[in-house]
């Protein structure tokens, strides 16, 4: 083999060690960044000083935290959520998710859907009332809509959904479209409704036999 042949091969060796290397001191910075950010809200939880706002702020560091685990893992975007559980301890994380919708090929895998499935599965229940759920960016419509669909009663934060848009994100606007103050209304989406005696049939055969919950 020819020394510059044998160089460029010692050469790529080193750039995959040194890639690797990498690629570990960063996975370890970020279970130590998780580490304080947990470290940090037994602290607060345990501390008859803390705030709601200190408690607030950590728990969005946590959904911040997710965001990014989101993006390094190439499972989605940066987006994450947190669901707190107003308990007899105090307040518990029941579920923390990111954005998931490359990995799953899914475009409703948001944080805040994934966050809301897995703590209804945790408290094995459909509604959460006694939660809170924190989220990195201002929720999509989807999102909120589930929130309000699992009843929570309290929505933090962090992004505007403006930031999410500069990135390139909900490029169609559909928050504005849904809102219909149209300044960046530009869904191509056409609604119609067909008044179909069939669909309200559906409700009325089976008004006896359905579970409200
Ligand atoms: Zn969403």
């Amino acid at each position: 083999m020819a020394v510059g042949t044998r160089l460029a091969f010692l050469a790529a060796a080193l750039s995959v060690a040194a890639a690797l290397a990498k690629g570990l001191f960063d996975r370890r910075q970020r279970k130590d960044v998780l580490g304080d950010i947990l470290a940090r809200i037994d602290v607060l939880r345990s501390s008859p000083d803390a705030s709601q706002d200190d408690l607030d702020y950590e728990f969005l560091s946590l959904a911040a935290y997710e965001a990014g685990q989101g993006v390094e893992s190439g499972e989605g975007g940066p987006f994450g959520a947190v669901i707190v559980r107003n308990g007899d301890q105090g307040k518990e994380i029941v579920a923390r998710a990111h954005n998931m919708v490359i990995a799953t090929q899914d475009p409703t895998s948001h944080a805040e859907i994934i966050a809301i499935q897995k703590a209804c599965k945790t408290l094995n229940k459909i509604e959460l009332s006694d939660c809170e759920i924190y989220s990195s960016c201002e929720p999509c419509p989807m999102s909120f809509a589930a929130m309000f669909l699992a009843r929570l009663p309290r929505l933090v934060y962090g992004a505007q959904a403006e930031a999410a848009h500069d990135l390139g994100y909900d490029k169609d606007h559909i928050a504005d479209a849904i809102r219909g103050t149209s300044k960046f209304q530009k869904t191509t989406c056409v609604v119609k409704r067909i008044l179909h005696p069939e669909v309200a049939g559906v409700f009325w055969k089976h008004r006896n036999q359905v579970q409200v919950y």
